[in-house]
C-alpha cells in the first residue's frame, strides 16, 4: 500500500524506475558473478605461485638437511642463512618456518614468542602429507597466503616448510576490480537510462502534440491537424487521427443538415400555431372589404361613398398583407449567421408576431425589459424562434384572460431572459421529460413535442443555458441565460 502510494504517477518516471531497477539488479548480479570467478582465478594463481616458490625452497632445504644428517655441517646456522637470503630475495615473504619431523623449529625468519602460522596447530602441520595453501587474516590484521610443504625423500620425512606470503595486494587488486566493475555498471545503467529518457521524452512529446491537436481540433474550419510528419507508429497514429477527424466532421455536417431540417419543420409547425391567431386578423379586414363591396354595389353612383369605402378597403388590404408579410418573414428559411443581437428587440419582434394569439385569448403580456441590456453574440433568427416557442407555450398554458410576464436583465457578464406564465404548470414527474424530443402533453395536431428540445439545442449552441421551474397550478418560469457579447 505504502509502496503503491510512493510509486511515481507519470508514465515516463514509472518506466524509468522499472528499467532502472531491473538493469541495476542485472548489472549487480553480472558484476558479482564476474568478480567471483575472476577472484577464484586470481587466488588459484597466487596459490600456485606460492606453492612453486615453496617447492623450490624446500628442495634446497632438504639438500641442507641431508648434508646435516650426514654430519657434513651444522644445519641450524646454514639453514638460518638460507632463510635470511631467501627472505631478502622475495620481498613479499612474511615468514619462513622449517620444522623437523619431531616438531622442533630448525630455522625461522621470525623471533616472536607465538608461532606465526595460521593453518593449524603444530601437530596438524606435521601430519600434512601434501602441499597446502590457505589465504587468511592474521591476528595482527594483514592478510597472508600461507603454504605448508611436507618435505620428504622416498619414505624419509624431513619435516615441514611453512611460508607466509603477504596477500593484502591480492585483496587490494580484488577491491580495485570491484570498484571498476561497480563504476562500469553505474555508467552503463546511467547511459541506458539517459537513452531511454530521451526516447520516452520524444514519444511523450509526440503524444502531447497529438493531445493538443485533439483538444484544439476545429470542426468549423476544417484543416489538417498541425502534426509533424513521422514514419513510425506515432505517424500512423497521427494519420488515423486525421481520418477520424474527417469522419467526425462528415457526421457533424450531416447532423447539422438534419438539425436544420428539423428546425425548419418546427418553424412550419409554429406557423400553424400562429395561424389560428392570424386567421382572425386576416378575416376581419376581409369581412370589412366584403361589406364595403356590398355597399358600393348598392349605390354605384355615389362617388363620394365609393371613394371613402375604397380608402377603407385599401387600409384593410394593407393590414392583411402586413400580417401575411410577417408570417412569411418568419417562415422564410434565412441564412444562419452570428452577430450582435439585442434580446429586448428580439422579444419585441416576437411580441408583434404573437400579439394576435394573445388578443384571441385576451391574455395580458407584461414586459419588464432592462433598457441597458448588453448585446449577445447570436443568430437573431434562431433566438427569436426560441423566444416564440416559449411565448406560444405560455399562451397555451394560461387560461383565458391570463397573464404572461417577460423580463430581461443583465447578470454579471450574462444576459437573462425570463418567460413566466400563471398557467397550469408542469407535473413534477414530467419536468424532466419536457426537453425530450417529441414529448408533448398536447392534443394530436396541436403540439409536435419538438419546441423545447430544439430551443435547448439552440441555446446550448450559443453557450447558454435553458432552465425551468414550475409549481403545478400556480406558475411556470423558463429562464434563458446567454453570455454577453465580447465587443
Ligand atoms: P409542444 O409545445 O409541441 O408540446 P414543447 O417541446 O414546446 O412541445 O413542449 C413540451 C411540453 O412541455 C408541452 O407539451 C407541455 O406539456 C410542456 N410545457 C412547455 N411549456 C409549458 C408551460 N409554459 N407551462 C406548462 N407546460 C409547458
Amino acid at each position: 500500500m505504502i509502496l503503491r502510494s510512493l510509486a511515481p504517477r507519470g508514465l515516463r518516471a514509472r518506466i524509468l524506475l522499472m528499467v532502472g531497477l531491473t538493469t541495476t539488479v542485472l548489472m549487480m548480479l553480472m558484476s558479482w558473478s564476474m568478480l567471483y570467478s575472476w577472484r577464484g582465478v586470481l587466488v588459484r594463481q597466487e596459490k600456485a605461485n606460492a606453492q612453486a616458490v615453496s617447492r623450490a625452497f624446500s628442495v634446497a632445504v632438504i639438500d641442507a638437511l641431508i648434508f646435516a644428517d650426514q654430519d657434513l655441517y651444522q644445519s641450524e646456522g646454514f639453514l638460518g642463512n638460507y632463510v635470511d637470503l631467501f627472505m631478502a630475495q622475495n620481498p613479499r615473504l612474511r615468514t619462513i618456518t622449517i620444522m623437523d619431523p619431531a616438531g622442533s623449529v630448525v630455522a625461522r625468519s621470525w623471533n616472536r614468542k607465538d608461532p606465526p602460522w595460521v593453518t593449524g596447530t603444530m601437530k596438524e602441520l606435521l601430519q600434512v602429507d601434501r602441499p597446502l595453501a590457505t589465504i587468511t587474516r592474521t591476528q595482527e590484521g594483514p592478510w597472508v597466503l600461507e603454504t605448508v610443504m611436507p618435505m620428504r625423500t622416498g619414505e624419509r620425512k624431513w619435516g615441514v616448510l611453512v611460508l607466509a606470503v603477504e596477500a593484502d595486494s591480492i585483496r587490494g587488486q580484488i577491491q580495485r576490480n570491484f570498484i571498476l566493475l561497480a563504476s562500469f555498471s553505474v555508467a552503463v545503467t546511467s547511459v541506458m537510462l539517459l537513452l531511454l529518457w530521451l526516447m520516452l521524452s520524444r514519444l511523450l512529446r509526440s503524444m502531447r502534440a497529438l493531445v493538443t491537436a485533439m483538444d484544439t481540433v476545429d470542426f468549423t474550419a476544417p484543416r489538417k491537424p498541425d502534426l509533424p510528419y513521422r514514419r513510425d507508429e506515432i505517424g500512423t497514429l497521427y494519420k488515423h487521427f486525421h481520418h477520424m477527424q474527417q469522419r467526425v466532421q462528415q457526421s457533424r455536417d450531416d447532423l447539422m443538415k438534419a438539425q436544420h431540417q428539423v428546425w425548419h419543420a418546427e418553424r412550419l409547425a409554429a406557423i400553424g400555431r400562429l395561424a389560428s391567431g392570424l386567421a382572425h386578423e386576416i378575416n376581419n379586414p376581409l369581412n370589412g372589404i366584403r361589406n364595403c363591396i356590398y355597399a358600393i354595389r348598392g349605390d354605384l353612383d355615389n362617388r363620394r361613398q365609393t371613394a371613402e369605402y375604397l380608402e377603407m378597403m385599401d387600409e384593410g388590404l394593407t393590414h392583411a398583407s402586413s400580417v401575411i408579410e410577417k408570417l412569411l418573414g418568419f417562415a422564410r428559411k434565412q441564412q444562419a449567421g452570428m452577430g450582435p443581437v439585442n434580446i429586448n428587440e428580439s422579444v419585441e419582434a416576437v411580441q408583434r408576431l404573437v400579439a394576435f394569439n394573445l388578443e384571441r385569448k385576451e391574455v395580458t403580456l407584461e414586459m419588464d425589459l432592462e433598457p441597458e441590456l448588453p448585446l449577445v453574440s447570436a443568430d437573431r433568427q434562431l433566438i427569436q424562434e426560441v423566444i416564440m416557442n416559449l411565448m406560444l407555450n405560455a399562451v397555451d398554458a394560461v387560461q383565458e384572460k391570463g397573464v404572461i410576464r417577460v423580463g430581461t436583465r443583465a447578470l454579471g457578464d450574462e444576459v437573462v431572459l425570463e418567460v413566466r406564465d400563471h398557467g397550469h404548470g408542469i407535473e413534477a414527474g414530467q419536468i424532466d421529460q419536457i426537453f425530450d424530443p417529441f414529448f408533448t402533453t398536447k392534443e394530436a395536431g396541436e403540439g409536435t413535442g419538438l419546441g423545447l428540445s430544439i430551443s435547448l439545442g439552440i441555446v446550448q449552441a450559443h453557450g447558454g443555458t435553458l432552465d425551468v421551474t414550475s409549481e403545478p397550478g400556480v406558475e411556470t418560469t423558463f429562464t434563458i441565460t446567454l453570455p454577453a457579447a465580447d465587443l
